[in-house]
C-alpha cells in the first residue's frame, strides 16, 4: 500500500505565532513528495518530521507573499548542501519569476541539485505525473496566485478469483487490462466481467484567495481538500476585501463539491483560539473536518468505495 498523507510543517498566516509557524505544508503521494507554499522556517519545521529535503521531488508556491515563499531559500539551498542527486521540479505563477529568482539565489551557495522549473502561465494548466494529474487553477488574490490539485485517474481493481474462474494469468492479465477483453477458450471475457471499478483520488490545495470558481474546480470531489480560512464570518466584510476565506465559506464549499475530509489552515494571528474555527466551519459541514496544527500529519482518507463493489 503506498504511503498518501499530508505534513503540516506551518498554519500561520501572515506572520508566525509562538504557537504556529509560518504556513507550509508536505504532501506524500506515492512516488511524489510535494513541498506546497514553503513558508519562513520550513528548512526547520521538517526537522521536527519524518520527511527529509531528500525526499522532496516536486515544490508548489500559489504565490509570492512571504508566508508562502520565504521558505525557498534555505530549502533550496539545503538541496544543493544535501546533493540530492534527483531533479526537483518547482511550479509557481509566472508572473512572479522575478521573486522566484531573487528567492532561489538570494544569498551565494554552492549549487549542485538541479531544479527544473516550470513556472505555471495559464489557468488550467496540467502537469502529467506518474500517480496522476497535476492541475493549477486561476484563484482571487491581489497578486497572481495559482491553486492545485493532483487527479489521480479512475481505474480497475482485478479480482483474483474471477480471473482464476476463466483460467486467465501471467501476461494475459496485462493484455485484458490493456485491450479490455480477452478470448479464452473460443469465449470472449471483458474486463468488467473480472474487476470492479477503483475510483481514483484527489488532492487540493486551495491557499490565499476570496471566493470563485477556481476554488470550486479545485475542491470538486477532494478525498482531501486544505483551504484557507484565515478569517471568522465576524470577518466577513475584510475577508472579501483582502481576497480571503472565512472558515464558514471553506467549509461551504467542502460541502457543496462533495469533499471527504477538510483541513482549514492559514489562521490569521487575531484569532488565538482555533476552536473557534471547528465550530463555525462544523456547522456548515459534516464530512471530516481538522483544524491544522503544526507538525501533525493527516492520511488520505480510504479510497472511495465504487458503486456496485
Ligand atoms: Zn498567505
Amino acid at each position: 500500500m503506498s504511503m498518501r498523507e499530508l505534513v503540516v510543517l506551518g498554519t500561520a498566516s501572515q506572520a508566525p505565532t509562538r504557537q504556529r509557524n509560518h504556513n507550509g505544508y508536505v504532501l506524500r503521494w506515492d512516488d511524489e513528495v510535494i513541498l506546497f507554499d514553503p513558508g519562513e522556517g520550513s528548512q526547520r519545521q521538517l526537522l521536527h518530521t519524518t520527511v527529509t529535503a531528500t525526499d522532496l521531488t516536486r515544490i508548489c508556491v500559489t504565490h509570492f507573499h512571504g508566508d508562502h515563499c520565504l521558505g525557498l531559500p534555505g530549502t533550496i539551498q539545503r538541496l544543493s548542501l544535501d546533493r540530492v542527486a534527483h531533479p526537483v521540479a518547482v511550479h509557481f505563477p509566472a508572473g512572479g519569476a522575478e521573486y522566484f529568482a531573487r528567492l532561489r539565489y538570494a544569498t551565494s551557495f554552492y549549487e549542485t541539485a538541479e531544479l527544473r522549473v516550470e513556472p505555471i502561465e495559464a489557468d488550467g494548466q496540467q502537469i502529467a505525473l506518474r500517480c496522476g494529474t497535476l492541475e493549477a487553477r486561476r484563484l482571487r488574490h491581489p497578486i497572481e496566485t495559482y491553486g492545485y490539485r493532483l487527479v489521480e485517474p479512475d481505474g480497475h481493481r482485478m479480482l483474483p478469483e474471477k480471473l482464476a474462474a476463466y483460467g486467465i494469468a501471467g501476461p494475459a492479465v496485462g493484455e485484458l487490462i490493456r485491450v479490455g477483453h480477452l478470448d479464452v477458450d473460443g469465449r470472449r471475457v471483458t474486463r468488467a466481467e473480472v474487476s470492479v471499478p477503483r475510483p481514483g483520488q484527489r488532492f487540493a490545495f486551495v491557499m490565499d484567495t476570496g471566493l470563485c470558481d477556481g476554488v470550486y474546480a479545485l475542491a470538486e470531489h477532494a478525498d482531501l481538500l486544505v483551504i484557507e480560512s484565515t478569517f471568522l464570518e465576524s470577518e466577513a466584510a475584510l475577508a472579501a476585501e483582502v481576497g480571503h476565506l472565512t472558515a464558514a465559506q471553506a467549509a461551504r464549499v467542502a460541502t457543496e463539491s462533495g469533499v471527504r475530509r477538510l483541513v482549514l489552515t492559514h489562521f490569521s494571528q487575531r484569532y488565538p483560539d482555533p476552536r473557534r474555527f471547528h465550530d463555525e466551519a462544523s456547522a456548515h459541514f459534516d464530512g471530516d473536518l481538522i483544524i491544522a496544527e503544526d507538525l501533525t500529519t493527516v492520511q488520505l482518507p480510504p479510497r472511495r468505495v465504487a458503486s456496485g463493489e
